[in-house]
């Protein structure tokens, strides 16, 4: 009894504070691309697959919470360059294992390790194992287990540690707590935090890969991933996943790896046409949009990516791409809401300012 009093005059105290300061804390959220690269390919220095979710209020600049989703090549550059530095990240989410969405991790946890071993661990919420029609299975915890051991092997870390003991003895794995959740075909919650919840659906792409909605008191985002549609190929209604919609249902945002129809293997590019069949055309997001109601489609991990003459060996028909090229295609799917043609480290950050 004496407890419940003590906690209703907090509250009440609160309450006078608000109310001499004039306002609540706003809160507000910032959707970060940190890498638009679509696939293994290079080109003008473009960072790896990865978006960065923040949530706060503007006293803390809207980060309080910091959620980074995949993270591929040279995500810590970009990091860095937005002053958001490995530490703070409070979990990592993997679409799935392909090595263009995980290989920054890398690098981003041995930064974790030299600086961050006295902690806190960094949350990687990832699939469980999941097992492909050929038999190999793709594991995000093995992934999670085994992210120092080139550098274990090669005495680098055994060199350092006697340097500088106060780093973790196991190497960057022992930073890392490995949240496993099974894939689902309903949306699920994998992650929360106070007012921050994240949820999973199953969708295809690989074996195990999932999308994401993250839900917050400023706004809500999807991050798809590289979903497609489960039939791998025409005659079907949409490249884009069933499950990805329910997932974007009522959304403000959605974030989604995208490939342009010119890449198609009635045009000319010799593109494999079941790599191209895996992927959500620009045209097919922009009509999932529409219907799901969000009001910006953001486009990332571009296939091909702007400017570029070719997507690895293959060229692309009529020459390189610009945003209008993608601009168009989403039009053609029917959405008028706000596209944003993802380019590294564009930022939305909503409520708008
Ligand atoms: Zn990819």
């Amino acid at each position: 009894m004496k407890s419940l009093v003590r906690k209703t005059s907090i509250a009440v105290a609160l309450i006078v504070v608000a109310g001499t300061t004039g306002a609540l804390a706003a809160p507000c959220m910032k959707i970060t691309l940190t890498g638009t690269q679509g696939g293994p390919p290079v080109f003008k220095g473009q960072a790896g697959a990865g978006t960065l979710v923040q949530f706060g209020e503007d006293e803390n600049q809207c980060g309080a919470v910091k959620l980074q989703f995949d993270a591929g090549r040279g995500t810590t550059q970009r990091l860095s360059e937005i002053g958001v530095p490995v530490g703070k990240l409070n979990a990592i989410f993997l679409t799935h294992m392909h090595s263009d969405h995980t290989e920054g991790m890398t690098d981003l946890m041995q930064l974790r390790w030299h600086f961050n071993s006295a902690g806190p661990k960094v949350d990687l919420i990832v699939s469980e194992d999941a097992k492909s029609p050929r038999g190999h299975v793709l594991s995000g915890r093995k992934f999670a287990e085994h992210i120092g051991d080139a550098l274990i092997n090669s005495g680098e870390m055994a060199q350092r540690l006697a340097e500088n003991p106060k780093r973790k003895a196991g190497g960057p794995a022992d930073l890392i707590n490995v949240m496993t959740f099974p894939p689902a075909g309903e949306p699920t919650v994998v992650w929360s935090s106070g007012d921050v919840k994240v949820s999973a659906i199953n969708s295809r792409h690989v074996p195990g890969h999932a999308s994401f909605r993250v839900d917050t008191p400023a706004g809500s985002v999807v991050i798809g991933g590289d979903a497609g549609n489960d039939k791998p190929k025409p005659p079907r209604e949409t490249s884009t996943s069933e499950q990805v919609e329910r997932l974007a249902q009522g959304a403000d945002v959605i974030v989604h790896s995208t490939i342009h129809p010119v890449m198609g293997p009635d045009k000319e590019s010799g593109f494999p046409p079941p790599i191209y069949f895996r992927q959500s055309t620009a045209t097919d997001l922009g009509a999932m949009a529409k219907r799901t109601g969000a009001g910006h489609l953001m486009l990332t991990h571009l296939i091909p990516p702007m400017g570029a003459a070719r997507q690895g060996p293959y060229p692309i028909p009529g020459g390189a791409l610009n945003e209008a090229a993608y601009k168009s295609a989403v039009q053609d799917g029917g959405f008028t809401g706000n596209t944003i043609v993802g380019t590294d480290l564009v930022t939305l950050q909503l409520p708008a300012k």
